[in-house]
């Protein structure tokens, strides 16, 4: 039996040799005291790459967006995103529990914000009306199926935020894969943000490790914030050398992951074209529409696991295929092979 294909998800990446040897080799202090070198240094490089003053090394993304949502939402104030954003669905309501923020969500095809929906959104202080206080948006969109907001859009969402007085945040966990697919820089996309948090243990390959990003004094809230939630870690370098060392190796070969993604989408295009628009796919996730389909979420996934093949389902009729750092040509040929002979031969004409 062949070695399993394992496409779920992204955060599914094993630390390599060469980081692990990188991550033994730190030098560490206590980052709780401000004193690991390896830790400082992360930080101090991240902010670079994105233009901004500073940056905070956190355990996870969804604490990197807790942070930041509690920097720029008061309690009982609003917070306004896409209805599939990773904050309303993937963060446990933390952004209710832990900030007390109330958020509204608008339905956006494949989760990108438009702007003049958006500007009809916003709410001012005011006639007992709850004001927005921060919209996020997320670069690339999870559950958008890796769709990239042109940095025109962005711009346009910032010229509306900031001519509200409100806040723009990003949920950048994969905004290493917008950067990579359209040649976009970093710092052009951060130019849009007050607050960001981006992942280094999606496909950048680090074990664990976030970094929310932005001015002066918002990280040092975010320190202070970190510290209450119980994210102070003492000798993290060993953590952050694992991303110092994805940024310097595994930034660019995202686009090797996007082109596997690519292939896989046109190979099941052609075996079922109601099922996937390959000009659709900009960066490594896969969405596979089933709406037309012979089998919903969950009896495509029993099956190819049945053929050695993962997949995830992210709705009823609703699944996905990530490709990432160690995953090869062969094992997108093979997971395009029994996705497609699944949903070809007899799927329902469109
Ligand atoms: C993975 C992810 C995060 C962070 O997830 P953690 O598991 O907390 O690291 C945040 N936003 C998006 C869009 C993600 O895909």
């Amino acid at each position: 039996m062949p070695a399993l294909v394992d496409l779920r998800s992204d955060t599914l990446t094993s630390p390599t040799r060469g980081m692990r040897h990188a991550m033994a080799a730190a030098e560490v202090g206590d980052d709780v005291y401000g004193e690991d070198p390896t830790v400082n240094a992360l930080e101090d490089e991240v902010a670079a790459r994105f233009g901004k003053p500073a940056a905070l090394f956190v355990p996870t993304g969804t604490m990197g967006n807790q942070l930041c949502l509690r920097l720029v939402v008061p309690p009982a104030d609003e917070l306004l995103c896409d209805a599939d954003a990773h904050i309303v669905t993937y963060e446990g309501g933390g952004a209710a529990q832990h900030g007390g923020i109330q958020t509204r969500t608008i339905v956006a095809a494949r989760g990108l914000l438009e702007p003049a929906v958006l500007a009809e959104q916003i709410r001012a202080e005011g006639f007992g009306t709850v004001p927005t206080r921060a919209v996020a948006v997320e670069q690339t969109h999870n559950r958008g199926g890796g769709a990239v907001y042109p940095l025109s859009t962005l711009r346009a969402l910032r010229e509306i935020t900031a001519g509200a007085g409100v806040a723009l945040h990003c949920d950048g966990a994969r905004i290493w894969n917008a950067s990579i697919a359209t040649g976009v820089a970093l710092s052009a996309y951060a130019e849009c943000f007050d607050t960001l948090s981006v992942c280094l243990s999606k496909g950048l390959g680090a074990p664990v490790g976030s970094l929310v990003v932005g001015s002066q004094e918002h990280i040092a809230t975010a320190r202070v914030l970190r510290r209450r939630l119980g994210g102070g870690m003492r000798q993290a370098g060993v953590l952050a050398a694992a991303g110092r060392y994805a940024l310097e190796h595994h930034v660019e070969r995202l686009a090797d992951d996007h082109a596997r993604g690519r292939r896989l989408a046109e190979r099941i295009a052609e075996a079922a074209p109601s099922v996937v628009d390959p000009a659709l796919v900009e960066t490594n996730i896969v969405p596979l529409d089933l709406g037309k389909a012979r089998y919903d979420g969950p009896t495509l996934a029993a099956l190819a696991k049945a053929d050695g093949v993962l997949l995830s389902v992210v709705g009823p009729r609703r699944a996905r295929l990530v490709t990432y750092l160690g995953v090869d040509d062969a094992a997108v040929d093979r997971a395009a092979e029994v996705v497609a002979r699944a949903l070809g031969a007899d799927a329902v004409a469109t």
